[in-house]
């Protein structure tokens, strides 16, 4: 077991091979670090409620409780040298509380920062980063005066607890505002939230940025394509001027360095028709987008925040094909298995969950390639995907 400071409970040395890693949360994010972690050599465990659930399923052990349960993040803190996550929405007081016990590299504040967007908004803006314009609101009054600053068309979110567009509505106009009044009258009542400026974007992009709480690199830009508020494709890299791609990599540096950060943060990113770069959100796990890296660089998101959280030294990844990721959600697990067979240079993830739902994540295709445009095309013609085709 690494030695831990008395006065954090941090780590003082670097993990090594045999010492274990414990994750809140057993997804495919979960699984994936999993991967990662096994091939360098460390034992994984999980904290998820469903039995066998996908990083289960490739760890050493589980301990099967709900995620905000203290007594069993403390047994899985027994059982592990450190603890990481696969989601911002773990409970960061319960994660404070065993870090005598295991060692917690990507601290706290990270997700304290990011389970609140409020925080994070202003924590972006103080690491001398634009977001859209935006002010926290409580109730209706604020609300209105939000709006008088802000402006039609605006985006209302709930602080916190939403994704993939969930808890969030576009307002364009005072018929939209009635709408959210009509259902806090009929019981919703206005969770605190936040009044964003409508980003006019000319297209959605993401940065990845690692750290070992001294170094970071960063992973190119990559272009998203979102159906139905779900990511659906990941272009890598993204065509993007020099401008962009320097100023999307200065600030995923700075942020980085504010969070001191251990492991992978992924950074959303809007671009706008004349090339500024606004951030939109902050995700403090590998992410989505960044699947492609797996066999697109040298070395992957998963195994860069292994290698963060392990205290071990990063050097810049590399791009060695451009790439296109495309996820498979519950109503494409059918038609793409179908297809398998015809498309040797599918690389083929499947997440191992029982249950498929519609829209539900259940694996991702990439291809590597050396002309992006051209095998959007060709993976859009095989029909797979033609329900999030835009009417
Ligand atoms: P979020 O949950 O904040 O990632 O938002 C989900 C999606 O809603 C984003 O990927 C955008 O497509 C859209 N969106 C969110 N915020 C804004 C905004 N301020 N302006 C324009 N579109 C937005």
């Amino acid at each position: 077991m690494p030695s831990l400071s008395e006065e954090t409970g941090d780590r003082k040395t670097m993990l090594m091979p045999g010492d274990t890693i414990g994750i809140v949360g057993g997804g495919q994010l979960g699984r994936m670090m999993a991967l990662s972690a096994r091939y360098m050599g460390f034992k994984v465990g999980v904290l998820d409620p469903t039995p066998n659930c996908p990083t289960a399923q490739v760890a050493d052990f589980q301990v099967t409780a709900e995620y905000d349960d203290v007594t069993a993040i403390r047994e899985l803190a027994v059982r592990s040298d450190v603890l990481t996550y696969e989601f911002e929405n773990v409970n960061a007081d319960a994660i404070d509380e065993v870090r005598g016990l295991a060692a917690a590299p990507q601290g706290t504040d990270l997700l304290r920062v990011t389970q609140d967007r409020v925080n994070e908004k202003q924590f972006i803006n103080d690491h001398g980063t634009p977001t859209a314009p935006w002010k926290a609101v409580n109730n209706f009054e604020e609300l209105d005066a939000a709006l008088d600053d802000i402006h039609y068309p605006a985006v209302l979110k709930t602080r916190s607890g939403g994704y993939d567009g969930h808890g969030q509505t576009v307002l364009r106009s005072d018929a939209d505002l009635e709408k959210i009044r009509a259902r806090s009258d009929r019981g919703g009542g206005f969770p605190p939230s936040i009044l964003e400026g409508f980003v006019d974007f000319a297209f959605e992009a993401s940065i990845l940025v690692c750290g070992n709480g001294k170094d970071y690199v960063t992973f190119p830009i990559v272009r998203n394509e979102h159906r139905n508020n779900i990511l659906h494709m990941t272009i890598a890299p993204a065509e993007v001027s020099e401008h962009v791609a320097r100023e999307a990599h200065e600030l995923a540096i700075r942020l980085a360095k504010g969070f001191e950060l251990a492991g992978t943060l992924a950074i959303e990113l809007f671009i706008t028709p004349d090339d500024r770069v606004i951030v939109n959100e902050l995700a403090p796990r590998p992410h989505n987008s960044g699947h492609y890296t797996i066999e697109a660089c040298s070395f992957d998101q998963f195994d860069a925040h292994i290698r963060g959280i392990a205290g071990w030294p990063l050097s810049q990844p590399k791009l060695l094909s451009p790439a296109v990721m495309v996820n498979v959600l519950g109503q494409h697990v059918e038609p793409t298995r179908a297809l398998i067979g015809e498309h040797p240079e599918w690389n083929v993830h499947d997440y191992g969950k029982a249950e498929v739902r519609h829209d539900r994540k259940m694996g991702h295709i990439t291809v590597l390639t050396d002309d992006t445009a051209r095998t959007v095309a060709e993976l859009e013609a095989t029909g797979c995907w033609d329900d999030l085709k835009e009417a």
